[in-house]
């Protein structure tokens, strides 16, 4: 529960084991096949090795710890299992034996199918590969997992295994690690677990003196909308553009102000995923941040994979929130 979670809580020590596994593995699999094989899905959105073996690997790893837990996570093995991608299951399963040797292409799909589509009062939400289009590019990505109970994340987690971890030194150590717990705060430590600093948002009084993050793909967010908020409130940075969850990082650390995510005008009824959230949204509120959709509601994950009393999503340092809000009702 809530108050009685801690850092050597079993729940925190299987999440940062297997995010770090997963994280591993997605490097390896980038660093081995530059992205290897994807499958496109009925969205016509891309699932690489990568997405199928992070998520084996953390679904094998919560199951085993919290058997009675559900996990609601972003793939399947219904692609994976055709014969006409036998090719990446043998790889999937062959990345998977660098963590489970003796892992058979079964039950690394098993594994995989541990997921399920209905919420529960306690659930895990995984993005194995947040960000998969940047992934690909070789760009920012984010190994995402959360545990919400009641409605509320209390615990969320964010592999990020491009990012810098200093905005100083840029081209210095890259690989980071974020971690929240409900009411005692974020982390940031190295992609080994190591290394522990607290965050805090930046402290930007002055709307002009924000920096903004949206994401890289067009269709994810509304940029043109997001350039119209920025005039308005004499912002002259230019956007600072990024895949994944990694955004709520940056914000947490300090380095962007705000996290603007006005639906695209392709597809202006889109309703988030929990697991695209989930886990980013608890990293930046505990560093200080406030976080809601873009009309000001705090965000509800207790409906289903869909955020469907939500529209858009808007983050900031806190500080500047209802000055944004009252800006995007233009
Ligand atoms: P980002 O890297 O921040 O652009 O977000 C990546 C996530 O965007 C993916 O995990 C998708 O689930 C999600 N996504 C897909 N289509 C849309 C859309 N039309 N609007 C907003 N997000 C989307
Ligand atoms: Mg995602």
């Amino acid at each position: 529960m809530v108050n009685t979670m801690d850092k050597i809580s079993p729940e925190v020590v299987t999440g940062i084991q297997a995010i770090i596994k997963a994280s591993a593995l997605c490097q390896r699999v980038w660093s081995d096949l530059a992205g290897g094989e994807s499958i496109r899905k009925s969205d016509r959105s891309p699932v690489t090795i990568a997405d199928y073996g992070s998520q084996a690997i953390i679904c094998k790893m919560i199951r085993d710890r919290f058997p009675n837990d559900t996990i609601i996570a972003e793939e399947d093995s219904k692609e994976l299992r055709k014969p006409d991608h036998s090719k990446v299951l043998e790889q999937v399963t062959h990345f998977a034996h660098a963590f489970f040797p003796t892992s058979s292409s079964k039950e690394v799909c098993s594994w995989i199918d541990f997921s399920s589509n209905s919420i529960t009062d306690r659930f895990w939400a995984l993005d194995p590969i947040d960000g998969t289009k940047g992934f690909l590019r070789g760009d920012q990505y984010a190994i995402a997992l959360a545990l919400i109970e009641n409605g509320g994340v209390i615990l969320g987690f964010l592999a990020c295994p491009n990012l810098y971890m200093d905005i100083h030194n840029p081209f210095g150590e890259r690989g980071c690690l974020f971690m929240a717990l409900k009411g005692k705060g974020s982390v940031q430590m190295g992609k080994n677990g190591l290394s522990e600093q607290p965050l805090s948002v930046s402290k930007v009084k002055n709307p002009s003196e924000a920096t903004i993050t949206e994401s890289v793909e067009p269709d994810h967010a509304d940029h043109l909308t997001h350039q119209h908020l920025a005039q308005k409130l004499n912002i002259s940075k230019p956007s600072f553009r990024m895949d994944s969850q990694a955004k709520y990082g940056i914000l947490a650390r300090g380095e962007a102000t705000l996290y603007l995510r006005v639906p695209s005008p392709s597809e202006p009824g889109y309703k988030e995923n929990i697991w695209d959230h989930a886990a980013g949204s608890i990293i930046a509120e505990e560093a200080g941040g406030k976080v809601t959709d873009v009309l000001g509601r705090p965000l509800d994950f207790s409906c289903g994979i869909k955020m469907v009393k939500n529209h858009g999503i808007l983050v900031s340092n806190g500080i500047l929130h209802d000055v944004v809000l009252k800006a995007l009702e233009m």
